[in-house]
C-alpha cells in the first residue's frame, strides 16, 4: 500500500504513528471547540474513542444532535461579515502555505479568533461553523464575490450577480439602523 490515504494495518508502527497524529489532531480540534461530528469527519478514530477524548479534554459530554447550520446562516448580515473574514484568511493561507484542508481551517480559525479579540470583538463564528463554511465553499455551495464598492471579498450565494454585488458593510440592512452601523461587528444578537 503506497497510498497516503489508506488506513494502515492495525498493530504496525505506521498505524501507531497515524493514530497518535489523529489523537493529537482530535485534541486540537476539541480545544478549538469542534463538535463530535467534525472529529468523526476529520480523523479515523472510532466514535467511542472520540467520545472518551472529548470528555477527557473538556470534562463534559458533547452536545447531541445534528449540525443545524445551512448555507443561509452565512448570508445573514452580521454572520456574513465574520464568515467572509474567516474565509479570506483561509484562502490566503491555502495560496501561501502547503496545508491539509483541515490544517488550513484550524490555522485560519486561530487567526480569525486572534484578530477579533485584538479588536475587542466577540468571535461570532464558532469553530464548527467555520469548518462547515469551508465545506460549503469547497463544494461550491457558497462562493466569494467582490464588492463593487469597497473591493473586498465576501461570502455569497452561488447565484449572486457579480456585476452588481454590494457587501453588507457598504450597504447594511435597514434594520441595522444608523447607530448600529458603527458597531457593525459587535456580536450582540
Ligand atoms: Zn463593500
Amino acid at each position: 500500500m503506497t497510498s497516503v490515504a489508506a488506513t494502515p494495518r492495525p498493530g504496525t508502527a505506521r498505524s501507531l504513528i497515524a493514530e497518535s497524529r489523529d489523537v493529537e489532531r482530535a485534541v486540537q480540534l476539541i480545544l478549538l471547540g469542534a463538535r463530535l461530528q467534525v472529529l468523526e469527519s476529520e480523523t479515523n478514530l472510532s466514535y467511542e474513542r472520540l467520545l472518551k477524548l472529548y470528555k477527557e479534554v473538556t470534562g463534559r459530554s458533547p452536545s447531541k444532535g445534528q449540525l443545524p447550520f445551512s448555507t443561509d446562516y452565512f448570508l445573514q448580515w452580521q454572520p456574513n461579515i465574520h464568515a467572509s473574514l474567516f474565509e479570506n484568511i483561509r484562502q490566503s493561507l491555502l495560496k501561501a502555505v502547503a496545508l491539509d484542508d483541515i490544517e488550513a481551517v484550524m490555522k485560519a480559525y486561530r487567526l480569525y479568533d486572534e484578530q477579533m479579540r485584538a479588536c475587542g470583538l466577540q468571535p461570532l463564528l464558532s469553530f464548527t461553523r467555520a469548518w462547515r463554511l469551508s465545506r460549503f465553499m469547497d463544494a461550491g455551495m457558497l462562493v466569494r464575490a467582490r464588492c463593487t464598492q469597497c473591493g473586498g471579498h465576501f461570502v455569497a450565494d452561488p447565484y449572486v450577480n457579480h456585476r452588481h454585488y454590494v457587501c453588507g458593510l457598504c450597504k447594511p440592512p435597514a434594520r441595522a439602523g444608523k447607530g448600529r452601523a458603527q458597531g457593525a461587528l459587535r456580536a450582540d444578537d
